[in-house]
C-alpha cells in the first residue's frame, strides 16, 4: 500500500516510470485517502473520481508509451476559480453554484498535456476574499493538523488536500497570499509567482493586477516542477511576460531582514523565535543576514485593501443575474440585479464592492484609489531598492500559526493575517512560504512558516534558498 500522505511528486515521478505502482494505483490511494478523511475536513467541493480514474488509465498509456512528462499521472487539486471545461466552478461563491465553464483556463490546457490528473476542486473564500475560507459560500474547511483549526485562505481547500495526502500538489490563486499563508498553516510550501510569469486566462478575476495562480507542494522541489509546467507566456493574457525575458540575478548570498516592519506587525514571540532560528539555519549555509528597512511597507495593507476592492468591485460587476450563475426574477432588470447581487453573493464580498465602489466614486478616487496607486509606486521602488543591496528579502509568512474557527469574526482582525503577504502582490514580485518547523499552540503543534521575497523573475533563487530552509 502507498504512502500517500509522505509521498511527493518528485517520488512518485521515480515510482511510476518504474512502474513500481500505476498511476491508476496512485489515483486510487488518493481518492481512498478522500474517502476517510474529507468528511472531516471539507476540502473538496467535489470530487471527480471516474474522470480522475479515466486521466490515470490515459497516463499509464502515456508512460507505456515512453512519453512521461514530469506531471503524467500525478493527482492534482483545483482551486475552484480556476476553469477546466466542462466542469463547475463555483469560486465558493452561492451565485456561480451551477455555473459550468465553457473552456480551459491556460494553466489546465498545460497540465493537461502534461497528462497530470485532476482530483477535484477545492474550496476556498467567495472569490477568494478571506484569510480562512470561513467565507465559502459551502461551510469552511478544516485545517488537517488541528480540526478546530482553520486552514488559512483563500485557497485553503487546496492546502488542506494536499496535507492530508487527497492530491500530491494543488493549484491556488493568490491576490495578497491565499497561497502562502494557508501553506504556512497546513505545513506545505507555497510559491506566489512573479506577476505574469503564469497565466491569468480562465482564472477568475479578483483584483487583476495582484492576481497569480501559483503552487502549492509538500517540498520545494515538487512547488518548482508545478510552476515549470504551468508558466509562460500567453497571447491570451496581455500581461503574460514574454519567455524569452526570463533572468536569473545573481546570487550574492545575501538576505535582507525587515526587522522593524516584522516587530511592529504584532508577531507572536514563538512565531519570532521560529523565524530566527531559520535565519540561523541560513548563516549556517553561508548566507548573510542583513537588516532592511522598507519604509513604505507600514501602509502596504491600507493600500491592499483599497486597491484590491476598487478592481474586485469593477471585477464582479459581471455577475448581475442575466449574463453567468444564479438569476433572482424580479419586475425589472434594475431589480434582478439587485436581488441577484444580494443573494447570490455574501458578506465580506458585499462588503468589499460597497469599499471598492466607494474609493472609485467621483468624489472619493483622488482621496483613495489614485492616492493608494501612487503609493503601490513607491512600494514597487522600495523593494527594487532594497533588491540592490541582499539577493532576498526573509519575513515570517504569518505573525501567528492557524487560529481558531471564529477567532477573527472582526474583519479588520482578519486583513492583518495578511500583513507580511500583501507587499509582495503590490510589488509583483515572486515569493515563497516553506515550512519552518512548528510551534505550540493551546497543547497543539502547529506548522509556522518562511517567506522568501525575490526581485522580478527570481523564482530559481527562491527555490534554491527555500531548499536549504527545508533540508533542515
Ligand atoms: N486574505 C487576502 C484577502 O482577503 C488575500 C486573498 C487572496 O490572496 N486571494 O484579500
Amino acid at each position: 500500500m502507498l504512502d500517500i500522505t509522505a509521498l511527493t511528486i518528485a517520488g512518485a515521478r521515480k515510482g511510476l516510470d518504474k512502474k513500481e505502482y500505476s498511476a491508476q494505483e496512485l489515483t486510487n490511494a488518493c481518492l481512498s485517502e478522500i474517502e476517510k478523511r474529507e468528511p472531516n475536513i471539507h476540502a473538496f467541493l467535489e470530487v471527480w473520481m471516474d474522470s480522475a480514474r479515466d486521466e490515470a488509465k490515459a497516463a499509464d498509456e502515456m508512460i507505456a508509451r515512453g512519453e512521461s512528462r514530469s506531471l503524467t499521472g500525478i493527482p492534482l487539486a483545483i482551486k475552484d476559480n480556476i476553469l477546466i471545461e466542462g466542469r463547475r466552478a463555483s469560486s465558493g461563491s452561492k451565485i456561480l453554484e451551477n455555473y459550468e465553464a465553457s473552456y480551459n483556463a491556460t494553466v489546465i490546457e498545460k497540465l493537461k498535456r502534461e497528462g497530470a490528473v485532476f482530483i477535484g476542486r477545492t474550496n476556498m473564500d467567495e472569490f477568494a476574499m478571506g484569510s480562512s475560507t470561513e467565507n465559502s459560500a459551502f461551510g469552511p474547511t478544516k485545517n488537517p493538523h488541528d480540526t478546530a483549526r482553520v486552514p488559512g485562505g483563500s485557497s485553503g481547500g487546496s492546502a488542506a488536500a494536499v496535507a492530508c495526502g487527497a492530491a500530491l500538489g494543488a493549484l491556488g490563486s493568490d491576490t495578497g497570499g491565499s497561497i502562502r499563508q494557508p501553506a504556512a498553516f497546513c505545513g506545505l510550501v507555497g510559491l506566489k509567482p512573479t506577476y505574469g510569469s503564469v497565466s491569468r486566462f480562465g482564472l477568475m478575476a479578483m483584483g487583476s493586477s495582484l492576481d497569480q495562480i501559483g503552487p502549492f507542494a509538500k517540498t520545494v522541489a515538487d512547488a518548482e516542477i508545478i510552476f515549470e509546467a504551468i508558466k509562460g507566456h500567453d497571447p491570451l493574457d496581455s500581461t503574460s511576460f514574454p519567455s524569452e525575458e526570463e533572468a536569473s540575478p545573481p546570487q550574492r548570498k545575501v538576505i535582507g531582514v525587515l526587522r522593524s516592519f516584522i516587530e511592529r506587525g504584532g508577531i507572536d514571540p514563538e512565531m519570532l523565535a521560529n523565524f530566527n532560528s531559520a535565519l540561523e539555519q541560513l548563516k549556517s549555509r553561508g548566507f548573510t543576514v542583513k537588516e532592511v528597512e522598507l519604509p513604505s511597507l507600514e501602509y502596504a495593507l491600507a493600500v491592499y485593501y483599497v486597491l484590491m476592492p476598487a478592481e474586485a468591485s469593477t471585477n464582479l460587476a459581471r455577475y448581475d443575474g442575466i449574463r453567468y450563475g444564479l438569476s433572482t426574477p424580479a419586475e425589472t432588470i434594475q431589480e434582478v440585479y439587485k436581488k441577484t447581487r444580494g443573494q447570490g453573493f455574501g458578506r465580506e464580498v458585499r462588503r468589499r464592492i460597497l469599499i471598492g465602489s466607494f474609493v472609485l466614486s467621483a468624489g472619493y478616487a483622488d482621496a483613495y484609489y489614485r492616492k493608494a496607486r501612487a503609493v503601490r509606486e513607491v512600494i514597487r521602488n522600495d523593494f527594487a531598492k532594497a533588491f540592490e543591496s541582499v539577493d532576498a528579502i526573509a519575513t515570517p509568512t504569518t505573525p501567528a500559526p492557524a487560529f481558531k474557527f471564529g477567532e477573527k469574526s472582526d474583519p479588520l482582525s482578519m486583513y492583518l493575517e495578511d500583513i507580511f503577504t500583501v507587499p509582495v502582490n503590490l510589488a509583483g514580485v515572486p515569493a515563497i512560504s516553506v515550512p519552518s518547523g512548528m510551534v505550540e499552540r493551546d497543547g497543539s503543534l502547529l506548522p509556522a512558516g518562511f517567506q522568501i521575497i525575490g526581485p522580478s523573475r527570481s523564482e530559481k533563487m527562491l527555490f534554491a534558498i527555500g531548499k536549504c530552509i527545508e533540508n533542515t
